[in-house]
Formats: C-alpha cells, structure tokens, sequence
C-alpha cells in the first residue's frame, strides 16, 4: 500500500460525463475507442479502462507493454496498439492485442507469425500518412498491401486508419480536409478490392470537435476524455477527471533576509510564513513553476511557490494563509488550473497531465 500523501484522484462520474458528452456529438452507431495511453493521460490505464470497459468499444495504447497490463487487469475489450515493434509482435499474439502494422517491414513480419502459428483472421489495423509524417503507409503502397491480403485468411484488416496532424487548429482546415480526402480516396481502393470492409477511423478528440461529418465507423478520444477540448468553450462544457491533492508537511517563520530552498534562490524581503508540500519535480511538476510561477491551493487561497522546485517538494509563501501543518492543499482540481500550470510551464495540458509521475499514488473514484 502506497501510503505516500500526495494522491491523484481520478473522477470517474466526469470520465463518464465527458464520454458522454463526445457521444452526443457523434451518430449512435459509431463506435468510441477511448485513448488509454501513457497511463490514461498521467493516470491510471488500467483503473480507467476498468472503468469504461462496458462504455467503449475499443482502447488504444502506444506500447506494447501498456496493452499487457490491460490484459493481466482482465480488459477483455480490443485493444489497438498504436505503436507496436517487430520484438513485440509475438507477445502481441499471445495477448491478443490489435497491431498497428505502418509499413511493410512490420506488416510482412506480423504476417510471417500469424502464417507460422498459423493464426485465423488475427485483426490488424492499418495506418496511412495523410500528412502528419510520422507513422503509416503511403497510399502509393496500396496496391501491393492488398494483394499480400489477398492471399492470406491468417490476418484480417479490422480497421483503416490515419491521424490528423492540426484537427485543433482553425487556419489548418484546408490541410485537414485535404488529409481527410486523402484517407477517403485511400479506403474506397480497398472496399472495391476486400471482399469485407473494415472499419475507418481518423478523429482524435479535436477532430470530432471540428470535423464530426468525418467520424466514419470509428472515432479515438484521448485528451476529451480527460477534460480537454480545442478551446474553452468546449472544455467548459467538459468536466475535469485529474485531481491533484497533497498536504502540508511543515511549516516554517522566517525573518526579513533569510532564503529558502536550494540556490536560496527566494529572499524574504519580510517576516514570512511558508509550507512545505511533498511533491516535486520527480512527481511531474515542472522546474519551471518555481520563483513564483505557479501556485497551490491551501484553505481555498493561491500560495505562489517560492524559490525552486525541489526533486521530492516545493515551498510555497503562506504568509497570509491561516493553515496547519497537516492541511490539505491542491496542487490542482480543475481545468483553469491545469492550463495555467502548463501556461507557466510552457507546455499544455497533454504534458502536464502524463508527467504525473508513477509515485503519485492513483485513485479512481467511482461516485
Ligand atoms: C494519442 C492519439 C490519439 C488521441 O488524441 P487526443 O488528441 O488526445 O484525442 C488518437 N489517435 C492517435 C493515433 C494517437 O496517437
């Protein structure tokens, strides 16, 4: 048991509302692959898949390894692995989990396993490069992916599938729609040659936002889930499933000139009162909150952080607070808190999020 203090709690009634707030947004039969990756965005892959296994109808995960531990949790739901390596593949196999196959160096060497077992109609999903450059086919490898489909029934397409590289951003709609069409184009050459038709996807969470007519059988929600849309209109209407908390450890009074922390890099310029708060950088708060950029929350009141953000704490200016050693404090509980540390750490909530580290102890709550 994990008795360290500062705990992520994980909001399950706002998973669920904001699940089914992208459901709204999306024709009843198409189908919501929820993105687990990364710990469930910095929270807990497997306590969250439990939890929406009986709402979606597939998970994804980056890594092999992270569709493993879905399994040994007891996730029966498909499972696509977006990012699969050939040493992987075996253990894929015998975890049934569904293979992104992105190129034919992996594609000929999942078929060469599922031609040895032999296996019958393994599902694999297919990627193409509309744009975004990083993993997929080119449509200009159409041709010889079907005939290598074509001779085989070890391995059947469940899916088709790109990903969008600017869904969030408004000035980049005719380079979306272009990869759209382009995915669209690419899928008609194998539902005319494939004597079945998979399944297609391309959205991510801003994608349904700003490209609903283009949510084909499939759409993959990652970030929307977690509480965040492509602007604040949208995750306003979205509720916030990360709750950061922690307590005071000790208390501190200060005189004019003393310094506190490593570098002494804070100078009380009056007598001062601060607290220290177990959570530090190797937790994932970044090194840039500190000397005043970021805050807490303590009986309701911002603390700024002083001086640097240690490894395991930070210290945080409660000069006008009245707290206790022992008090709860938040480190965050809400959207406009998440955005703000990622403001003033120069990145966005994705980064804050999945920077939790894995000694932060993870809770999800139910009710
Ligand atoms: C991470 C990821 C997603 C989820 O994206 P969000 O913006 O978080 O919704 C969807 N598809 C692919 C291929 C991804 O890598």
């Amino acid at each position: 048991m994990n008795t360290n203090v500062t705990v992520l709690e994980i909001n399950g009634t706002a998973l669920e509302h904001n699940l089914h707030y992208f459901k709204k947004k999306l024709a009843p039969e198409t189908k919501i692959l929820a993105v687990v990756k990364a710990f469930g965005y910095g929270s807990d892959g497997v306590q969250v898949a439990k939890f929406l296994e009986d709402k979606v109808a597939y998970f994804a995960v980056a890594y092999t390894q992270e569709g493993i531990a879905l399994r040994d949790a007891g996730v029966k739901t498909p499972i696509l692995v977006l990012h699969p390596q050939i040493p992987n593949l075996k253990a894929i196999i015998s975890y049934r989990l569904e293979p992104n196959l992105y190129n034919f160096k992996i594609f000929n060497a999942f078929l060469k396993l599922a031609d040895e077992a032999p296996l019958m109609n393994y599902p694999v999903h297919i990627k193409f490069n509309t744009g975004l450059n990083r993993l997929g086919f080119w449509h200009t490898d159409v041709p010889k992916i079907l005939s290598s489909l074509k001779e085989t029934s070890h391995i059947k397409v469940a899916s088709l599938f790109s990903h969008l590289a600017a869904s969030e951003d408004p000035e980049e709609q005719e380079f979306t729609t272009n990869q759209i069409h382009n995915f669209a184009y690419i899928v008609k050459q194998f539902y005319s040659h494939l004597s079945y038709e998979p399944m297609l996807h391309i959205l991510n969470t801003s994608g349904v936002i700003n490209y609903p007519k283009a949510q084909f059988d499939m759409v993959r929600i990652g970030i929307g889930l977690y509480g965040f849309g492509n602007d604040e209109t949208e995750t306003a209407a979205l509720k916030n499933t990360h709750n950061l908390t922690s307590i005071i450890s000790q208390i501190h009074l200060i005189e004019p000139g003393e310094t506190v922390g490593y570098n002494r890099a804070f100078v009380a310029k009056k007598a001062s009162k601060t607290a220290t708060i177990p959570i530090g950088h190797a937790d994932g708060l970044s090194r840039k909150l500190g000397n005043n950029k970021g805050y807490v929350l303590i009986n309701n009141k911002k603390a700024k952080i002083i001086g640097n953000v240690c490894m395991d704490m930070i210290m945080v200016d409660v000069t006008l607070i009245d707290c206790q050693e022992g008090d709860a404090v938040v480190i965050f509980n809400s959207q406009e808190m998440i955005q703000h540390i990622s403001n003033a750490s120069e990145t966005i909530p994705y980064e804050t999020l999945t920077a939790i580290s894995a000694r932060v102890q993870k809770k999800l709550k139910r009710e």
